[in-house]
């Protein structure tokens, strides 16, 4: 059974609810009849979530740190193709993880903040979308494949309660081209989101990413959203936005524009 059931006012936003559908096969049917729509295909009407688990780069905001990172070192064209050959799901994350990060040896630490100041941008609707499920009672975490050193300024800025990411190793002043400790990947995005919802009790749970190393989070979630996805994350997700920004999310799961915050 299919409803479309298109939000008051706003053209291209569909929530859909299926009671038997393949959800799989409803996304083709969505994909061909609404072109560009915004859309969440759940069996239930959408509940306020408990958990919010969110990846950082390019979905928190707007740029792939280790990329922005390499151009202080010169080689970003080297270091941005690795990444999007990664985020498609074309290489293993951790040894592309590895290798661009070993390239990145010998960079000032000093080179960290300059492109935090000067590069980084959270997301349109970041800071909204935190805000209003964290009054609505949720518990928010970040978890990023990218570093800590990105990952907890842009948590404060965005008000994350807690971050999950990987760390750059420095010494003396620069980058050791290695990272501190185990790597997070895609299985450990999942394991943060199921922790985070043992931790509630099972509650209803939100994620949202773009890389194909999210898509075990994106898919262990009740309400997965892919955001401008890669397309391996957008077939595997139950919710895709790939028009509109992170206010989207709210308007999927049937917050009323009313009962958003702003940050
Ligand atoms: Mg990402």
């Amino acid at each position: 059974m299919l409803g479309a059931d298109p939000l008051p006012g706003l053209e291209t936003v569909l929530q859909i609810m299926t009671e038997q559908g393949d959800p799989a096969a409803l996304r083709a049917v969505v994909d061909r009849h609404f072109a560009g729509a915004d859309s969440l295909i759940v069996d239930h009407i959408p509940q306020v979530p408990g958990v919010f688990v969110s990846d950082m780069d390019s979905t928190m905001i707007g740029q792939e740190c280790i990329d922005e990172l390499a151009d202080f070192a010169g080689i970003k064209n080297q270091i941005a193709a690795i990444t999007e050959r990664a985020m498609q799901g074309e290489l293993d994350f951790a040894e592309a993880l590895t290798e661009r990060v070993r390239l990145l040896g010998g960079l000032g630490e000093d080179a960290i903040q300059q492109c935090l100041d000067e590069r980084i941008r959270d997301m349109p609707g970041a800071s909204t979308l935190v805000a209003t499920l964290k009054a609505h009672g949720c518990d928010t975490v970040l978890v990023t494949g990218g570093f800590h050193q990105f990952a907890d300024p842009v948590a404060e800025r965005l008000g994350f309660e807690r971050v999950v990411g990987n760390r750059l190793g420095v010494a003396h002043g620069k980058l050791t081209g290695g990272l501190v400790g185990d790597i997070v990947d895609s299985s450990v995005k999942e394991a943060v989101l199921r922790g985070a919802v043992a931790a509630r009790d099972g509650a209803a749970s939100l994620a949202t990413g773009d890389g194909a190393n999210d898509i075990p989070m994106l898919v262990a979630a009740s309400y997965g959203m892919a955001y401008h996805a890669k397309q391996k994350a957008r077939q595997a997700a139950n919710g895709a936005i790939d028009r509109g920004d992170l206010r989207d999310v709210l308007r999927l799961l049937g917050i009323a524009e009313g009962d958003w915050v702003a940050a």
